[in-house]
């Protein structure tokens, strides 16, 4: 009796161990499985907000990003310019070279403009080979030597994926914020600006104050 005593004491302590260690592989899994959603989502979130050709962010992460800094720039009284930047005669490339150099250009021009611009600031993709570039803590006029660097520098470069000899320029155009100022109201103004620009020649930037920014100071 004794030693049916104690098989049956060993027998607990095994089934005891073994659902324990299954316990243990079920909370492992459950923790995986969460983080695996959770990457997952990540993931979706940051495609959701990337142009897929450039690494960029595109139009929606402005359309997020563009209204919580106008926030920020009304609550604290900081500055902020938007500039639309927009490349001069880019279909030509596309025509005479092809569309794989036009994607390659747009690929080198996007490390480019990011290369230029701070961490903080919002550089996407808009659409076809426009770009938008949000500078927080920019007057118009500080924008307008940054982005006129950054064109004089794109007409300087010599880019890997163009023939020798051949080269871009780019035409922007500026906008900066005022009190009440509204994403579409900044997104207008500087588009105004960069129409302006190309009419006038293109490889250029240039800057234009809305009416209610004007309203304001005077
Ligand atoms: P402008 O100086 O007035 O800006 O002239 P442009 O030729 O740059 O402008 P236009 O609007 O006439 O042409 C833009 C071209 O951009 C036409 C379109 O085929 C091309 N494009 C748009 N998206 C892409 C893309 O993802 N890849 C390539 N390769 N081309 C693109
Ligand atoms: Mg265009
Ligand atoms: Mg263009």
């Amino acid at each position: 009796p004794q030693a049916e005593a104690y098989a049956q004491l060993a027998h607990r302590l095994i089934r005891d161990r073994w659902e324990d260690r299954r316990a243990r592989v079920r909370s492992f899994e459950e923790r995986l499985g969460h983080e695996r959603v959770r990457d997952e989502l990540r993931r979706r979130a940051a495609a959701y907000l990337t142009d897929p050709l450039t690494g960029l962010g595109n139009r929606r992460l402005i359309e997020i990003k563009l209204p919580e800094l106008l926030v920020e720039s009304a609550t604290t009284g900081r500055y902020l310019a938007v500039a639309f930047v927009d490349i001069d005669d880019f279909k030509a490339i596309n025509d005479e070279i092809s569309h794989l150099v036009g994607d390659d250009l747009l690929r080198e021009l996007a490390q480019e403009m990011r290369a230029a611009v701070s961490s903080d600031d919002v550089v996407a993709r808009f659409g076809g080979e426009e770009f938008v570039i949000v500078l927080p803590g920019r007057t118009s006029d500080q924008a307008y030597l940054e982005m006129e660097e950054l064109r004089r520098r794109v007409e300087r470069r010599v880019w890997r994926c163009l023939p020798a000899g051949r080269g871009i320029t780019i035409t922007v155009g500026l906008s900066e914020s005022w009190s009440r100022a509204s994403r579409t109201q900044m997104l207008a103004t500087a588009d105004e600006a960069l129409l302006s620009a190309k009419r006038s020649g293109k490889n250029r930037v240039e800057v234009r104050r809305h009416p209610l920014a004007d309203a304001e100071s005077s």
